[in-house]
């Protein structure tokens, strides 16, 4: 065990178990039982009272019912009064992103006043804090001129040197000119971009193999940018990348056998990722009928990332207070049309662009709070994001074989909205840290 069961608690309220198991111990691995008293399997249905589950070395042995002999010399971790679940899966991060308050520098600042060295440091406390709060896996979908720095951090894991979740990052990310920031300087100036900038699908296709090679397990794309409100009230997002070069881009990552994520408001850069092939549809705010249908037809997964749009409006009667709650409005509409069309949501932050001082959860709030059923929510949190990582069976469940990625909480799945709203900013670190 690379991470033994260290107590943290998570954010669901109470106080939590971690088992992440990583690195094979040489045979034969001593035994763990876990004794359930209500386990949330990341598949089911219903929760299951009173269960046993047995872990050898990094994976789940078996699931048993609580009447189960415990072999003599195993060790059992007693977590009766709590409710077990499989390590959560945040599908939508950015490690090396640490928030964009304005009184901060905004955006920019995390790019024009922090060196490499301090956004590692800050990309390693994000890493642990995930873990902390039962995120034992990320979708880390761009470093924000961070480089490759999310494969380092990844590597860093995966050797021992520090703690943090399974990383599945996508490294530079892909825009166009015009299609992402640092912008608003003097045009003399050359400034750094927090995406690899392309324009011509054979720009796309090479952006697409450098970072193949150099490690990216994911391509996440820019396919719209700036968003507004028109004179008649309707939320306008700029279109960046082409089809054409969307495609290049796809059809070289798929050929890597890898999916590409795309950044998609509304409007014609939506249609464009979805007739352009995208795997994943990233916030996703306002989508037509047809578009929704599109997505069910091509099996496109769907990452709402609800929450970053209720925090920090500008006032209401400014450009950007209007365009803020416009993309929140639309948001809600689409979410609820994606819920009733059965869309494959998964459960995404943008933490990062959140503080990574708020907690994880508060996602959960927002999800159930728009009409998803809790149970449902965890399992976009779970199982269903397991399967877009094409890692169903081994994460996001608690069954026989699959990695032991193990967490407590107190309560049930019934209260996954309300106690994630009891973990609210007001109560961050006092509830929801380790
Ligand atoms: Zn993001």
């Amino acid at each position: 065990m690379r991470h033994p069961f260290a107590c943290f608690t998570l954010a669901l309220t109470g106080c939590c178990v971690a088992a992440r198991g990583q690195s094979a111990p040489p045979a034969p691995a001593p035994l763990t039982a876990i004794r359930a008293g209500t386990l949330i399997d990341g598949t089911s249905d219903a929760p299951r009272k009173n269960q046993l589950i047995f872990v050898r070395g990094e994976r789940i042995e078996k699931v048993a019912d609580a009447a189960e002999k415990i072999p003599a010399g195993a060790k059992v971790i007693d977590l009766s009064s709590a409710t077990v679940l499989p390590g959560l899966i945040d599908s939508h991060t950015h490690i090396f992103l640490w928030g964009e308050d304005p009184a901060k520098g905004g955006y920019d600042a995390n790019i024009l006043k922090a060196g490499i060295a301090l956004r590692a440091a800050r990309a390693t406390a994000a890493a642990r804090r995930a873990l902390e709060q039962g995120f034992t896996t990320l979708r880390d979908v761009e470093t924000e001129g961070a480089g490759y720095g999310d494969v380092e951090i990844k590597q860093a894991i995966e050797e021992g040197t520090i703690p943090g979740p399974r990383i599945f990052g996508a490294t530079r990310a892909i825009s166009t000119t015009g299609g992402y920031n640092l912008e608003g300087y003097a045009p003399e100036l050359e400034m750094p971009k927090g995406a690899q900038i392309v324009d011509g699908p054979v720009e796309a296709r090479k952006a697409a193999r450098q970072q193949l090679e150099h490690g990216a397990d994911w391509i996440k794309v820019y396919m719209t940018h700036r968003s507004w409100v028109d004179k008649q009230g309707n939320l306008v997002s700029q279109p960046t990348l082409t089809v054409e070069e969307l495609k290049a881009i796809v059809d070289e990552t798929h050929g890597w056998q890898k999916k590409v994520a795309c950044h998609a408001y509304n409007g014609i850069g939506m249609q464009r990722a979805l007739d352009g092939g995208c795997d994943s549809i990233e916030h996703g705010l306002e989508m037509t009928d047809a578009q929704i249908a599109q997505m069910a037809r091509q099996g496109t997964w769907y990452c709402p990332t609800l929450a970053p749009y209720y925090g920090d409006w500008a006032p209401a009667d400014t450009p950007a207070g209007k365009r803020d709650r416009a993309r929140a409005a639309v948001h809600e509409i689409t979410f609820k049309k994606a819920l009733k069309a059965h869309l494959k949501i998964v459960y995404g932050t943008d933490m990062g662009g959140i503080p990574w001082s708020e907690p994880i959860a508060q996602e959960f709030k927002r999800m159930v709070s728009l009409g998803m059923a809790p149970m449902d929510a965890i399992q976009s949190a779970t199982s269903r994001a397991a399967e877009m990582l094409d890692m169903k069976g081994e994460i996001g469940v608690i069954a026989a074989g699959a990695y032991a990625e193990v967490i407590a909480v107190s309560g049930d799945h019934r209260g996954v909205g309300r106690s994630a709203e009891g973990c609210g900013r007001t109560r961050t670190r006092a509830v929801c840290d380790a």
